[in-house]
């Protein structure tokens, strides 16, 4: 036990959003992204359960904490979280944790997962631990809900732990068992800012629709929404509107992801591109968490040419991702980014061949 060092990729969610809530368990279907955030461990000398943190993020310079910390509402919460859970498996000695990422943070490509899972991951390799992936999610995700207080589902954390490059993961959140997906090589997975950040509407507004749908839940006298399909739809038609509009959303969404990967399976484009489409106008229309410069820049998709373009995590502002011919990525982007001179590109990549690397 001396040194080691782990790394762990951000994600983008391709279809399935807001069905992953506790009183939905649905799902979804995220990919890794080529970002990655990069955690090495070091033994030191010193008391046990001492922790000096460094993050080239965030300066570099040198923080103290210790495992039996309460929370200080600082970026080193999530370090001294997934020490602790850690620290269950296994005796911690002093440790120096160093960080260096490419991820943009809170871009809503999960820097705080890949960082859970990074640390996590280098800890487990450090003490020997032999946790394997699913473990790891599952303790990353206790160091950022438990420990760091985020009410996050366990998505980001089953992707940045078992994703694969170039492949869509696709998990049941009720069950948490999971399959893997490979995209078209020609497709390009593009994610656009709108330049808007999150506000505080974000947080309020999310836990408003967590509200409802315990509210849409209760009045269908269902233990989670997406045990409802198809042919359920009809018994919304007795919720009052606005809860409808909700539960209509998780359910059909819900059926859209698993649509989708049976049309990915078919090499189908078109239904791809139908059930992107479908599922930003259900996210506008229904669970209402679009915003005008979100709907713009799927609005000059369209226009572009290309249909498979949505909303992507929590809303209120945020990013696209669109699905886009790789030959035609270059073209598409210049388009939007001429039309929404306030949009950034987060991400471009297509994979380069069939051994799962991405593409420059
Ligand atoms: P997202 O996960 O969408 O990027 P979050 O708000 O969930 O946004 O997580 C971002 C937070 O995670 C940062 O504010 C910081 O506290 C922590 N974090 C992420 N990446 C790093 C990093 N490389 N170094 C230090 N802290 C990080
Ligand atoms: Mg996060």
């Amino acid at each position: 036990m001396s040194q080691f060092t782990a790394k762990a990729p951000a994600r983008a969610n391709i279809i399935g959003e807001h069905t992953d809530y506790a009183t939905n368990q649905g799902h979804v279907l995220p990919t890794p992204l080529p970002f990655h955030t990069t955690v090495s461990v070091r033994e030191m000398a010193g008391t046990a359960g001492r922790l000096t943190i460094l993050s080239e993020n965030y300066g570099n310079q040198p923080h103290e904490r210790d495992i039996s910390d309460e929370p200080r509402h600082h970026w080193t919460d999530y370090l001294v979280g997934c020490a602790r859970v850690m620290s269950r498996n296994a005796k911690l000695p002093a440790l120096e944790l160093k960080i260096k990422s490419d991820v943009p943070i809170g871009s809503g490509i999960s820097s705080s997962a890949a960082l859970c899972v990074a640390t996590v991951r280098a800890l487990n390799g450090l003490t020997a631990a032999h946790l394997d992936d699913e473990r790891i999610a599952l303790m990353a995700h206790e160091a950022e809900h438990d420990y760091v207080g985020v009410p996050c589902g366990k998505m980001d954390q089953f992707v940045a732990s078992l994703g694969r490059p170039g492949q869509a993961l696709l998990l049941n959140t009720k069950t948490m068992t999971y399959r893997h997906y490979p995209l078209s090589m020609n497709t390009a997975v593009m994610l656009v800012n709108c330049g808007k950040k999150h506000d505080l509407a974000n947080g309020s507004g999310y836990k408003q629709r967590v509200a409802e749908c315990t509210e849409a839940r209760r009045l269908l006298g269902v233990t989670t929404l997406c045990e409802l399909g198809h042919k359920d739809l009809g018994r919304l038609s007795t919720l009052p509107d606005l809860i409808r509009r909700r539960a209509r959303h998780v359910i059909t969404e819900n059926l859209r992801v698993l649509e989708f990967v049976t049309a990915l399976e078919e090499g189908d484009m078109e239904r791809q591109a139908d059930l992107i489409a479908a599922s930003h106008a259900s996210q506008r229309d229904d669970f209402e968490v679009s915003i005008p410069e979100i709907d713009a820049l799927v609005e000059s998709s369209k226009r572009y040419g290309i249909r498979a373009a949505r909303l992507v995590g929590g809303g209120f502002g945020g990013s696209i991702i669109a699905l886009v011919p790789r030959d035609q990525a270059v073209a598409w982007w210049s388009f939007i980014a001429k039309e929404n001179p306030d949009s950034q590109l987060i991400s471009t990549y297509a994979l380069k061949n069939s051994e799962n690397e991405y593409a420059a």
